[in-house]
């Protein structure tokens, strides 16, 4: 696929390329007063859900068609770009026929195909940067089937943004980041610019910074961020919105790095690194809350803590299974030994409830 840049007149052309707004458009002030704080501080796209997907009917499910006028208004007001996302045909229409300037599918209707295609025929004809999230699940032939949609009705600006997969275990993420994803797009479709979206992946404001500067440090080409007026007071997404000025103070605060092709691919590893980490983290978590279990049923039935048999054919088998795996036997007893401690230590803790 060739790709045209999706960068637009007057927008700086350094990485990373912003985009900022709120989740959801609410009310005219709140999307003029957002959009001014962060026209303030130099950011020329403003993002804001016009239509928002909900996991369950009831909740605020956007503004819709009115809100669209309002985002004229930062157009002619404040002179940003504007960007929308879109998931029906009819949404294609209504943002084109209110001069919307970029428009996103989101994770939801990129996991659908007959979706995204309803969209790729909408846009036949017509030029305009068209950015991709990941669909909910981490499936990466899914997400390059969505872009091949869109590429394939003529688009030529397009980019992907990665907002993470979600999982249904207890998480640190909202969506979990699974970088090596992203990077294999990247392997993939080398010259298709990748977005990140922290806001999404983390689920919560303190995660963005971290999540902005790992991003980089993969060499993303740009962020997507939530970012709203008084964000304990958003409609949607609360917890991972930022003020405009705490998003300036983020991205001022980001590490942009000289990328070489070496110093990538050391990147991409020690990230591969922190995610087995937090995978042993979640693990280990689950492995307690089961131990713990063990507990309170020992309580209940007044058996012993220590059961040294079982405790013995732990360590042997472990042992055994860790040296076939290439691993050293004494690191694993000492490992062992350390996660068998804290759990008796849980386990007394519960015996004396
Ligand atoms: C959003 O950007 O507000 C949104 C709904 O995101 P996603 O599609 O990634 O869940
Ligand atoms: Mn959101």
């Amino acid at each position: 696929m060739e790709f045209e840049s999706i960068l637009l007149p007057g927008v700086d052309a350094r990485r990373p390329l912003i985009i900022a707004g709120p989740c959801s458009a609410e009310t005219e002030e709140q999307v003029m007063n957002t959009a001014r704080g962060l026209a303030a501080h130099g950011i020329k796209i403003f993002r804001a859900g016009i239509w928002k997907p909900r996991t369950k009917p009831g909740g605020f499910e956007g503004v819709g068609v009115e809100g669209l006028p309002w985002l004229k208004r930062v157009k002619t007001e404040l002179g940003m770009y504007t960007a929308v996302e879109v998931a029906t045909a009819k949404h294609v229409r209504e943002a084109l026929a209110h001069d919307v300037d970029i428009l996103w599918i989101g994770a939801r209707t990129s996991a659908n195909p007959f979706a995204v295609q309803e969209i790729a025929d909408a846009l036949e004809g017509i030029d305009i940067p068209v950015f991709i999230k990941n669909p909910v699940n981490p499936d990466l032939d899914l997400w390059i089937g969505a872009i091949e949609r869109v590429y394939n009705a003529g688009i030529r600006r397009i980019a992907a943004i990665h907002r993470g997969f979600s999982t249904y275990d207890k998480k640190i993420y909202r969506n979990l980041p699974q970088w090596h994803i992203p990077i294999e797009l990247h392997r993939q479709i080398p010259n298709l610019p990748i977005i990140c979206d922290p806001s999404h992946i983390g689920g919560k404001r303190e995660l963005i910074a971290p999540l902005c500067q790992q991003a980089m440090d993969l060499n993303f080409d740009g962020l997507i961020i939530e970012s709203h007026c008084h964000p304990d007071k958003a409609w949607s997404d609360a917890a991972q919105q930022v003020t405009p000025d705490v998003l300036d103070l983020i991205l001022n605060n980001i590490v942009i790095r000289d990328m070489t092709q070496s110093t990538e691919s050391l990147n991409a590893l020690r990230h591969q690194i922190d995610e087995l980490d937090t995978s042993l983290l979640e693990l280990l978590a689950r492995r307690m809350r089961v131990s713990d279990e063990i507990g309170i049923y020992k309580k209940e039935h007044n058996m012993p803590i220590l059961q040294a048999q079982r405790y013995d054919e732990i360590l042997k088998n472990r042992i055994a299974q860790a040296i076939e795996m290439d691993m050293d036997g004494e690191f694993m007893k000492t490992v062992l030994v350390a996660i068998h401690e804290e759990s008796v230590r849980h386990q007394q803790e519960i015996m004396k409830q």
